[in-house]
């Protein structure tokens, strides 16, 4: 690509180290287009997930928290924007590149269903016979094909080095069936430095505003987690420069200092493994053995120790596990409904269903199901639930959205 692009304020390349993406040497966009004025490959990327319905929808999905249960929970939009500010700050460190950084990190989540990992689990057991469900598919899937705004092309024409950051795991049985970016995962090579450090970035993000939303729920406690090293370390800290402070302050003076002792973590051992491994181009990353990306052993052992932490007494309550149940009842009811009869379903819907029929048979007209499904809102479900099994719904007016 790119005598246009080169040397103009639009790219990055000087900026940007040997091994870094570059976007003036992108490999494409799955249908050709001119180039962008006045921005580089990757800020179109971004712009386009932005703009995009998908992108607008993860306001109202459920990271752990239902999305109604409280305004201050983390939404899968907060979250996607606090990865990626964790994301940028790192790339920008080892002048790699921020804006493919930052695309991979908002549009990382945008397959995922409603209700969080309890509605994932959910519709993937209701397609367990029809291929299954993956948000990591899912994410691509929306980027590639399922977004209808363009002329010329389905989805939103992302570059490779983008979409490659998207699926950041998937099963060797769909990644035959992916193409380019499935590739990595037959051959064994790694992705981008940028598509490693955002997938570190969404879990540093999420172990920290978890414990944030945990407290504010009532599930976890301060004493709880002072067993936890990592919180207990910066505890010590903020609370012998602070003696007193208020536990609102206290909580977000911990946790900031979290967020900065992984990061700083990261991008130290990051920087060792990098100069070890002597790169001199993008190609010397994807042949590396392993991540260069990497967090230190004892960062390794002491994040282990918080995520068991979580799971048992945030992700395991039981009145998580009570959401998570209802939740996974939506989804499962809607799904058996809608496959009993696909007249109920919205004409959009039912089109692209038929699409899929005529190309890919009754395996079709689930995966359409399952599109329709994990589109939606945690309250669009919770409504379309509401229209189709409550009686005292039955009339016209409520029928009809
Ligand atoms: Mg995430």
């Amino acid at each position: 690509m790119t005598d246009q692009n080169k040397g103009s304020n639009s790219s990055y390349s000087g900026f940007l180290i040997d091994y870094a993406c570059d976007d003036t040497r992108s490999r494409g966009r799955r249908h050709d287009e001119s180039h962008p004025t006045y921005r580089n490959e990757y800020q179109r990327d971004r712009d386009r997930i932005i703009h995009s319905a998908a992108f607008r929808r993860l306001e109202y999905k459920t990271q752990v928290f239902v999305n109604h249960e409280g305004d201050l929970f983390r939404t899968r939009l907060t979250h996607s924007l606090e990865v990626a500010q964790i994301a940028r700050s790192i790339a920008r460190e080892l002048r790699l590149h921020e804006d493919l950084t930052e695309a991979i990190a908002l549009a990382h989540d945008l397959g995922h269903t409603p209700f969080g990992h309890a509605g994932q689990t959910a519709l993937n057991r209701c397609m367990k016979d029809f291929g299954g469900f993956e948000h990591n598919i899912q994410s691509l899937r929306v980027v590639d094909k399922l977004e209808q705004k363009y002329a010329d092309f389905d989805g939103l024409n992302l570059s490779f080095e983008t979409r490659e950051g998207i699926l950041k795991h998937c099963a060797l049985n769909n990644a035959k069936k992916l193409g380019d970016v499935g590739q990595r995962f037959i051959d064994s090579t790694q992705p981008s430095l940028e598509a490693q450090l955002t997938d570190y970035s969404d879990e540093t993000a999420y172990n920290n505003h978890d414990i944030d939303d945990g407290i504010r729920y009532g599930l976890i406690t301060i004493d709880d987690l002072l067993k936890i090293r990592l919180f207990r370390t910066q505890y010590d800290i903020v609370d012998k420069k602070y003696p007193g402070l208020d536990d609102k302050k206290l909580i977000h003076e911990i946790i900031r200092r979290m967020i900065n002792v992984m990061v700083v973590d990261l991008i130290d051992t990051s920087r060792e493994n990098i100069n070890d491994a002597r790169l001199k181009s993008i190609e010397d990353v994807r042949n590396h053995g392993q991540r260069l990306m990497a967090f230190s052993d004892s960062m390794i052992e002491e994040k282990l120790e918080l995520k068991q932490f979580l799971r048992k007494n945030l992700y395991q309550h039981y009145r998580v596990h009570r959401m998570s149940k209802k939740a996974a009842d939506v989804i499962e009811s809607l799904f058996n409904a809608f496959m009993n009869d696909t007249n109920i379903l919205p004409t959009e819907a039912i089109g692209h269903c038929h699409k899929l029929r005529d190309k890919h048979g009754d395996i079709g007209i689930a995966r359409g199901i399952s599109d329709y499904i994990a589109g939606m809102t945690d309250r669009y479900a919770i409504v379309e639930y509401e229209r189709i099994f409550n009686p005292r719904q039955l009339s016209f007016v409520n029928l009809h959205p």
